[in-house]
């Protein structure tokens, strides 16, 4: 194929608008994977199906003959549907030169469809303007296709009308690719210029790069460099994914496909890079940088003694995932355990459950924080990453942290509702306009770590679930931030710190203790708990020591439910964790990050 009869496209959409499934359609149409064969074929993982987001971006070429009764080699880019993953959105959208911009005729435009748009229209992209569902009863294509003449200035003419279920108006989809998705343009006797848009591991071929052909070609047996790092490897393998890896032996200027550089950790490649042949050097292409995790946590094996097991299984988890970076360490209340980096707040849940669903380890983690800036004065300034680390000892002038651009779309009648959260959240209002028949968009600076504390699931609880959000990276800010020390027995937990608002330092101190009230159990002897701000003591509570015997309660010969509060309690005891001189229960950790 030459480049001209190549298209390199993806398609952007708000989660559950269908963009799977039109893959799956179109990968039917053309032959790719049997009618039927498998539903979803581009979400692998468990995690994926039940979420119904992509995590890991998939690929696949398809061949399609046109009106012009000619072969076309159209790669179809899946890209990861989630704001965590916005920088991999963006190197993904880089790999092609146009998108369908795909809408559900029920539910009209989203908050992630309007933040996709951005990314695509910044990279250039020509995009198809798709709506989706037509088949439903609720489908209002007209209203719909009107919402995105208005919001995103596309010509109402141009618009796609499918069913990915029913499958009508599908074959409308192909040709629009064709004919207004242009062909990649390079040179296809220029120095090989390459960019890695993806990478993924292989249990027999190691790491497998995904690429797309900018300039040039590149053979098996080639020698490439990694501009970012200059390392050089030498091509064991290249072919294109249909959906399956299949060698070709060659892959020619405009093409996607994927190379085997014969290594074995997917932390020594870099999503962005720009690969070229030994020592004939390129210009780099634009917008490389490396994955930089924003929200840790700390994650300690509920019982001590699995900690051997959680490495092992951390281990196989990151073998996948080069954004997820984990240091081991020793928390003095928890034991040892890890500090685990992630891309953002859904990144961290999905490795979460993963490590639990396909590793089944058993463990805590500690409420997620951001990575803040410490500023000591006369140009002096250091990251934090832990907040027990923030000094005592030493004055700091101002902390930096880091914040996100929202994009919110609600009905009309929640905007006062979301406003007042954003704010309560020390939002800052960029943007307010008129999304559609009654429906608001709202730009706002919000902190990063307000995502952390449950940000999204009561946005969604004061709206009834109708408020749709993302996010783009946002700068450092400065915050009027104090550490607060959560004190067991008057010596800080050092897992429980964070730093907060100094305006609601109080109320947090109050409210963490009351959580732990609630959710400990009583002792033999008082357990005393205290929260305190800069050597102050902002909150306290006491959980007194049990005097009677728990059996005492049940006065009577009722001895099922006698049993019943042995079994409760002997249940309880096995989800306990140390941290520090207490014991806790393990759902205490997930309350803890709620508390407000
Ligand atoms: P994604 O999150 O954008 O990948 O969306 P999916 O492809 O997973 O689709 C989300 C849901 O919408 C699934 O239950 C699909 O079966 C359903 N769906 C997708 N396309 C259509 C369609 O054209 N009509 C109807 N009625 N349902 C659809
Ligand atoms: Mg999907």
């Amino acid at each position: 194929f030459s480049a001209e009869r190549i298209r390199n496209f993806c398609i952007i959409a708000h989660v559950d608008h269908g963009k799977s499934t039109l893959a799956d359609r179109l990968m039917e149409m053309t032959g790719a994977i049997r009618k039927g064969s498998a539903a979803q074929y581009l979400d692998k993982l468990q995690v994926e199906r039940e979420r119904g987001i992509t995590v890991k971006a998939q690929t696949v070429s398809l061949v399609y003959r046109h009106r012009d009764q000619k072969n076309y080699l159209l790669n179809l880019i899946d890209t990861p549907g989630h704001v965590d993953f916005s920088y991999e959105v963006s190197r993904s959208l880089a790999a092609c030169q146009g998108a369908l911009l795909v809408v559900d005729a029920g539910q009209g435009i989203q908050a992630q469809t309007v933040a996709n748009f951005h990314l695509a229209s910044e990279q250039g992209l020509a995009l198809v303007p798709l709506i989706n569902k037509i088949d439903l009863p609720a489908a209002e294509p007209d209203k719909v296709a009107q919402q995105m003449a208005d919001v995103l200035g596309i010509d109402t003419s141009q618009v796609v009308l499918t069913s990915a279920k029913t499958g009508k108006g599908m074959h409308k989809v192909l040709p629009a690719v064709v004919d207004q998705i242009p062909a990649p343009q390079g040179l296809p006797e220029g120095p090989l210029r390459m960019l890695l848009f993806d990478a993924f591991h292989d249990e027999y071929r190691g790491v497998i790069c995904l690429v797309q052909l900018v300039d040039g070609r590149v053979t098996k047996g080639d020698r490439i460099v990694a501009s970012s790092t200059g390392e050089d490897y030498e091509v064991q393998e290249v072919g294109i994914l249909a959906p399956e890896p299949y060698p070709t032996g060659v892959l020619l200027c405009g093409q996607v496909g994927y190379v085997v550089p014969g290594i074995k950790s997917i932390k020594a490649v870099r999503v962005g890079d720009t690969l070229h042949h030994f020592k004939k050097p390129v210009d780099p292409l634009p917008g490389f940088r490396p994955a930089k995790a924003m929200v840790f946590a700390g994650l300690y094996p509920v019982d001590g003694e699995d900690f051997a097991d959680l490495c092992k299984a951390v281990d196989k988890l990151t073998l996948n995932d080069a954004s997820v970076v984990v240091k081991k360490e020793n928390s003095e209340a928890l034991g040892p355990g890890f500090r685990a980096g992630f891309l953002g707040m859904l990144h961290m849940e999905v490795f979460m459950q993963r490590l639990e669903q396909e590793y089944g380890a058993n463990v805590v983690t500690t409420t997620p924080t951001v990575t803040y800036i410490l500023d000591f004065g006369r140009g002096e300034t250091q990251e934090l990453e832990r907040p027990s680390d923030y000094p005592l000892d030493k004055k700091v002038h101002g902390v930096l942290e880091p914040t996100v651009l929202a994009t919110i779309i609600c009905p009309s009648q929640y905007q006062g509702r979301v406003m007042g959260l954003c704010q309560e959240r020390r939002g800052e209002l960029m943007e307010q306009a008129v999304a559609g028949q009654d429906r608001t968009l709202l730009r706002y600076i919000l902190p990063l770590s307000e995502l952390a504390t449950d940000l999204y699931s009561e946005m969604k609880a004061r709206t009834q679930g109708y408020a749709t959000f993302d996010y783009e990276e946002g700068e450092y800010r400065l915050a009027d931030l104090q550490r607060l020390d959560i004190l067991a027995h008057g010596k800080p937990v050092d897992a429980l710190a964070r730093l907060v608002s100094r305006s609601e330092v109080e109320t947090l101190g109050r409210s963490i203790l009351g959580k732990m009230k609630d959710m400990m159990e009583r002792q033999q002897f008082d357990i005393i708990l205290q929260a305190s701000a800069d050597g102050r003591v902002v909150a306290r509570e006491t959980i007194k020591a049990v005097r009677k015997n728990v059996l005492a309660k049940c006065y009577g010969g009722d001895v099922t439910r006698k049993r019943k509060l042995l079994d409760k309690q002997k249940e309880g005891k096995q989800k306990l964790k140390r941290l520090g001189s207490i014991e806790v229960p393990q759902e205490l950790f997930p309350e803890l990050m709620k508390a407000r």
